[in-house]
């Protein structure tokens, strides 16, 4: 029997897994998710070929189906499926802030878990349900290992003038600071670009994970030295439904208006960004598709913002030596990321139309400087690893390592 790692991203409504064997440098086995928790959750399960190992609706005996009955269907799942062939021996999980305290991924203790219940008033939204993932696994299976992996870890220790903002230093140490977030998918690049490109990684990268959220890193020898989300996951570049920049002005004038606070964070979080303008959709898909003018508007804002960060990035670096693109739609949109190096011609960006196509590797001419890539993001893969690396030097001294 093998030893296999799960990897757990819990949200407010799913909760996304995967299974890794540890054997295989970890290589995945299989990966799912339950959707809909709290309505009519919905369980579905590919292997690492794609083919559908599950597709069904969840139960449970009390009519509930919340993170704790969704972990033990889960966990259920795992133990029918491999039975015989793997036996869970830690889970990972992604976990929105670290805090000042974790630029690392760390094993999850009491003390730890009250220190991540602390930052919850930091990130309301992501935190609470990364939370009861955790908590769920200790009702179920209080044996196993737990890793907390941060998607704020990433950004620690960058320079401290590109964590501040202007507010009084207090708030700074209070925690009101340019945290930075998708850490954990910045991780996976700068990992892949160590074997893929390993003279690039060393200059000057930014890197745009362009996907429902988005944001974008400025990356010196593989590390994070700025970033275009803060405080919170709002801030930077236009996103499928959030707004991106804004003027704190506009929040003081909607609350002037009477609008609550609470008001404002559903503006804010879910009706604005491409969704917002266009009216249409949050999916860059369809607003390509779309004969609205405003779906238009849209997608020339996201464009501009895009190539308008990237100035304000390449100027932090004091130049640029390549230019990445993941996620959703930097992996998959030739249009976008067309327009956006259209709009780069002062930096000598320059791409080969026949390899943007393609949308793999490296789609700039040989030769040409900056280099512009295409990485596939996986955030899974680094979770699994750092999960790997915490239980290893974590675990009892006696037997050897697994
Ligand atoms: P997240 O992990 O933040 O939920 P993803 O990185 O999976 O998001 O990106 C999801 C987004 O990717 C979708 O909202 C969609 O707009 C975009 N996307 C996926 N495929 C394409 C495509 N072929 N062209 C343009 N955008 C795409």
């Amino acid at each position: 029997m093998s030893d296999a790692i799960v990897v757990l991203n819990a949200g407010s409504s799913s909760l996304k897994f995967c299974v890794f064997d540890v054997g295989h440098d970890p290589g995945l086995v299989a990966r799912g998710q339950i959707e809909g928790l709290g309505t009519s959750p919905k369980f579905k399960a590919r292997n690492k070929q794609g083919e559908a190992l599950a597709d069904s609706a969840v139960t449970s005996p009390t009519g509930k189906v919340g993170h704790t009955e969704a972990f033990a269907h889960l966990a259920n799942w795992v133990r029918a499926q491999y039975a015989g062939e793997y036996r869970a021996v830690a889970i990972g999980h992604r976990m929105a802030h670290g805090g000042l305290k974790y630029s690392q991924a760390t094993l999850i203790t009491p003390e730890v878990m009250g220190e991540l219940e602390q930052l919850i008033p930091l990130v309301p939204l992501h935190q609470p349900h990364n939370i009861a993932g955790v908590k769920a696994v200790l009702q179920l299976r209080p044996d196993l290992p737990q890793v907390a992996c941060f998607d704020t870890a990433f950004h620690r220790n960058r320079p401290t003038v590109s964590e501040r903002f202007a507010l009084p230093n207090e708030l700074f140490e209070q925690g009101v600071r340019r945290w930075g977030f998708h850490g954990l998918s910045y991780q996976s690049i700068s990992s892949q670009l160590q074997t893929i490109a390993p003279e690039l990684r060393e200059g000057r990268v930014i890197v745009a994970h362009l996907g429902s959220g988005a944001s974008m890193c400025a990356m010196l020898g593989g590390r994070s030295v700025d970033t275009t989300m803060s405080f919170s996951a709002l801030d930077g570049l236009p996103m499928g439904t959030r707004c991106g920049a804004l003027d704190p002005g506009v929040i003081l004038y909607l609350l002037g208006r009477g609008m609550t606070a609470a008001q404002i964070e559903t503006l804010l979080y879910k009706k604005s960004g491409l969704l917002g303008i266009s009216g249409v959709s949050n999916d860059v898909r369809d607003l390509l598709a779309s004969k609205e003018p405003l779906a238009a508007v849209a997608i020339e804002y996201f464009v501009y913002r895009i190539i308008r960060e990237i100035g304000a990035l390449t100027a932090v670096l004091g130049g640029l030596d390549g230019l990445v693109f993941t996620a959703g739609v930097g992996e998959n949109s030739q249009v976008i990321r067309q327009r956006v190096c259209a709009g780069l011609g002062w930096l000598s960006i320059n791409i080969d139309e026949s390899a943007n196509q393609k949308g793999r590797g490296c789609i700039s001419p040989p030769g040409a400087s900056p280099q512009v890539w295409v990485i596939p993001t996986d955030e899974e893969s680094v979770i699994a690893a750092q999960t790997l690396e915490v239980t290893l030097y974590a675990a009892p001294t006696t037997g050897s390592p697994k």
